[in-house]
């Protein structure tokens, strides 16, 4: 649990579909929507 590699996170999870997402995808896969788990942009 103290590791985290910095590659390989947690998949997202689509806001939109539920559909998870590897962690690097920055849109879903299924619906194209945007994975913003994080507020970044704004
Ligand atoms: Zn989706």
């Amino acid at each position: 649990m103290c590791f985290r590699p910095p590659s390989a996170s947690k998949p997202k999870k689509c806001p939109n579909c539920d559909a998870l997402n590897p962690p690097i995808a920055k849109n879903c896969v299924k619906c194209k929507s945007a994975l913003t788990e994080e507020k970044k942009e704004k």
